[in-house]
C-alpha cells in the first residue's frame, strides 16, 4: 500500500457520468465546485436536477458518449455494472478516455472494466471510502483508495485524482484485491450490524447509554444506503462470505458462553 504525495499540475477536466444516483449527485457537486465540466446519463430521468446544477444531462448514450469526455466516472449500482457497461455505444467513442469507477466493491468491477472496454481506454479503480453522510461537511481526512489498473494518459489520471487531493483526501494506492478483504472486514461489517439492528427495530429510549446512541446513529446511517448497494458489497466481494460467517460464529460463540454461564447460576440458586 503507497500514500500518494504526488502535487501534479491538475487542468479542469470534461467529466461524464454514468449513474445519478446519490452518490454521483454527491461527487458532482464538489467536482462542480472546483470548475469541472460536467454532463450525466443515467437509468432515470434526472435532467431537471442536472439543469438545477448546471450538468447536461443525456438520455440517451450516444449522445453521452459522443460528448468528448476527458473521464468517464461510473457511478452506477454494483449490481448493474456489467449491464450499464455493455449498453454504452463504445465504439461511439472518439479518442482513448480515461473510465474510473467509484464501485465499493473492487475485483470485479476491475475484471469487467478490462473485459469490457477497448483496449485504447485507460482505467482507474477507485473507492471514496465516504459518502453523502460522513463526507457532508467535506472531505479532508477521509480516504480515498484507488488502483491505476491502465494508465497512459498521465496527466488526465492525475488531474482526476487530484479532485479528492485538493479536498484534503487520505490518497490510499492499494491492489483491488487488498480493497476488497479490508472493506470485507470492515464496511461489509459495519453496514451488517446495522442492518441486523434496523431488522430488530430498535429505538432510543429515555435512558440511552452512549454506545446505544452509536448503535442507533449505525443502524440509521446504513439503511439510507440502497439495499441494493448492501447486497453487492456481499454478492461482489468473495471475502464477504467468510466474513459472514465469522460473524454468525462469533454470535454462537459469544451465546453459548452466556447460555454457560446460565446453567451454572440456575445451579447455584437451586435451593440446598
Ligand atoms: P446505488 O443504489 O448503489 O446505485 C444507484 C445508481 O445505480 C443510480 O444511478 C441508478 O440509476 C443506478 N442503477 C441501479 N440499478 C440500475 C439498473 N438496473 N440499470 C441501470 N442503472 C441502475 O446508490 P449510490 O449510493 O448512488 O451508489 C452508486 C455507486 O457508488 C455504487 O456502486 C456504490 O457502491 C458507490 N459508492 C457509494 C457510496 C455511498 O455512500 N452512497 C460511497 C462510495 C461508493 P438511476 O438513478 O438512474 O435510477
Amino acid at each position: 500500500m503507497a500514500v500518494s504525495s504526488s502535487s501534479p499540475l491538475s487542468r479542469t477536466l470534461r467529466i461524464g457520468i454514468v449513474g445519478f444516483g446519490p452518490f454521483g449527485q454527491f461527487l458532482a457537486t464538489t467536482m462542480m465546485k472546483q470548475g469541472h465540466t460536467l454532463t450525466a446519463t443515467s437509468r432515470s430521468d434526472h435532467s431537471q436536477l442536472c439543469a438545477r446544477l448546471g450538468i447536461s444531462f443525456f438520455r440517451g448514450m450516444n449522445e453521452f458518449i459522443e460528448a468528448e469526455n476527458d473521464v468517464i466516472m461510473l457511478c452506477t449500482s454494483i449490481l448493474s455494472l456489467t449491464e450499464v457497461l455493455k449498453s454504452l455505444p463504445l465504439h461511439c467513442l472518439k479518442r482513448p478516455t480515461l473510465f474510473a469507477d467509484v464501485l465499493s466493491v473492487k475485483e470485479g468491477p476491475r475484471e469487467v472494466l478490462l473485459q469490457v472496454l477497448p483496449e485504447e481506454s485507460d482505467v482507474l479503480c477507485t473507492h471514496p471510502m465516504f459518502g453523502p453522510e460522513s463526507g457532508r461537511d467535506g472531505w479532508n481526512g477521509l480516504a480515498f483508495m484507488y488502483e491505476r489498473v491502465r494508465i497512459r494518459d498521465e496527466a488526465t489520471c492525475s488531474s482526476f485524482l487530484h479532485i479528492f487531493e485538493s479536498e484534503g483526501c487520505r490518497m490510499l494506492e492499494m491492489s483491488c484485491e487488498e480493497h476488497d478483504k479490508l472493506a470485507a472486514r470492515s464496511q461489509f461489517l459495519t453496514h451488517t450490524i446495522g442492518r441486523i439492528l434496523s431488522e430488530m427495530e430498535i429505538e432510543s429510549t429515555p435512558i440511552d447509554t452512549k454506545g446505544f446512541q452509536t448503535l442507533i446513529q449505525l443502524k440509521d446511517s446504513t439503511i439510507r444506503d440502497s439495499f441494493d448497494l448492501y447486497s453487492g458489497l456481499f454478492v461482489h466481494n468473495k471475502f464477504a462470505k467468510q466474513e459472514l460467517n465469522n460473524l454468525a460464529l462469533a454470535f454462537e460463540k459469544v451465546k453459548q458462553k452466556l447460555e454457560e454461564m446460565n446453567e451454572k447460576s440456575d445451579l447455584s440458586m437451586q435451593p440446598l
